[in-house]
């Protein structure tokens, strides 16, 4: 068991077994600073993140210009199946673990969706070293910018976890998406670990904006602080072929 513990739970394995069931970014984060009370025997997050799929085919038009779709039902299944392989894997070696869903989920009545105001899992990811948070309030990643979708399982294994974790935030003196925001609901102001968990944006304005987007085109969709970002801009770039 010892030797098989050691073997099976080195940190590049678990991230490579996750990468090959189909994660776009896999991360090992020391959550132990800033977990809740009922949280805390599980100090070890195992960030998840999947991209959205090309931008293109998330488009809708609308009178005010382009709108941004940011569900993706099919993003975050895959999410929750790599989630259940990871805690499968975990508990095969006597560890505990606590599969946190995809943000979709935070209107599900379910016991685990109680659990969201204890814990984010942009702060997992921060931790982690794979983004920072952005002045749009979304985990921002150096190569995929904000087109990801996150999941997250906190364990009490000893997992090597990374030693860079993002402590503030890299945005700099962009603001496109504080300028692109139609409801004014982005402040110009940059993230730092060590303010806590704050929210950057006004979410009583987007969300009001939202409303109104769906009597303009049935579907409270808007996401330009997504659509804007420049970070990631050039992989879809890439992709389409625009760019080398
Ligand atoms: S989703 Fe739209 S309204 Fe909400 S913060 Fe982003 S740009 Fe502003
Ligand atoms: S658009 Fe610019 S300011 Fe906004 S999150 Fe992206 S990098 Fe940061």
């Amino acid at each position: 068991m010892e030797s098989a513990t050691k073997h099976f739970l080195a940190a590049f394995e678990i991230k490579n077994y996750l990468l090959k069931m189909g994660a776009t970014l896999v991360g090992i984060g020391d959550v132990s600073h800033g977990l809740a009370v009922e949280l805390r025997h599980l100090p070890v997050a195992i960030s998840l993140a999947v991209r959205h799929p090309s931008p293109g085919r998330n488009l809708i038009y609308a009178m005010q210009g382009p709108l941004y779709s940011s569900r993706y039902e099919q993003v975050d299944l895959m999410l929750e199946q790599i989630q259940k392989k990871v805690v499968n894997l975990l508990r095969s070696q006597g560890f505990k673990s606590l599969a946190i869903p995809p943000d979709t989920h935070r209107r599900d009545n379910r016991f685990i969706a109680r659990l969201y105001p204890l814990f984010s899992h942009k702060m997992a990811a921060t931790c982690a070293g794979l983004g920072w948070i952005g002045k749009n309030g979304l985990l921002v990643n150096e190569i995929y910018g904000p087109r990801l979708s996150w999941a997250t399982v906190l364990t009490n294994a000893p997992l090597e976890v990374c030693t860079s974790p993002y402590v503030a935030s890299r945005c700099g003196n962009c603001r496109r998406c504080v300028d692109a925001c139609p409801a004014g609901a982005i402040s110009d102001r940059e993230w730092s670990r060590d303010e806590g968990p704050v929210s950057h944006i006004d979410v009583e304005a987007c969300r009001a904006q939202l409303e109104k987007n769906r009597q303009l085109v049935g579907e409270d969709l808007c996401g330009l602080c997504i659509l804007v970002c420049p970070r990631g801009q050039l992989l879809s770039a890439r992709k389409k072929g625009l760019t080398k």
